[in-house]
């Protein structure tokens, strides 16, 4: 069993459909363990992304993450990084695959629905940037 943090990003709790992406992790298989809706502030959100500090696109993802609550969530399964990176599909929703949360419901490259950790290193930091361990259900 894996854990990989998920984040439903502001464009889909502004549209009122983190459901409907819950439901579509829960119909691949994955299992939601911790979840919290919460509104980020700038230095949270720089924090989290710090990876991407030097890109151009750094500011505007900052001001993105912190527009509207984000639902964070520790999903479980078998494989859950890999798999729950394929279940999102592309970051550009242009290019993602039929059937992906991201083709399904993302408006843009940035305005792409979801996060996912990209490696289970990435999923420890920040399932622990975001959860206690108290808040996640074994
Ligand atoms: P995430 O980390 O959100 O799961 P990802 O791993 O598919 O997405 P990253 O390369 O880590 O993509 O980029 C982080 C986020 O930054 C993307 O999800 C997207 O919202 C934004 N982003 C990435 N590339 C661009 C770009 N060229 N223009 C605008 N925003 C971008
Ligand atoms: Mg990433």
């Amino acid at each position: 069993m894996e854990r990989t943090l998920s984040i439903i990003k502001p464009d889909a709790t502004a549209r009122n459909i983190s459901g409907k992406v819950n439901a579509m992790i829960e119909e691949a298989g994955l299992k939601i363990i911790a979840q919290k809706l919460i509104r980020l502030t700038a230095s949270q959100a720089e924090e989290f992304y710090q990876e991407h500090k030097d890109k151009a696109f750094f500011t505007s993802l900052v001001d993105f993450m912190t527009s509207a609550p984000v639902v964070v969530q520790v999903l479980e399964g078998e494989d859950a990084v890999a798999r729950y990176r394929k279940i999102m599909g592309a970051t550009n929703p242009a290019v993602a695959e039929e059937g992906t949360i991201r083709r399904t419901f993302a408006l843009s490259i940035d305005k792409n629905t979801v996060h996912g950790s990209d490696s289970p290193e990435s999923a420890k930091r920040e399932i622990g940037f975001f959860f206690s361990k108290i808040e996640i259900c074994e």
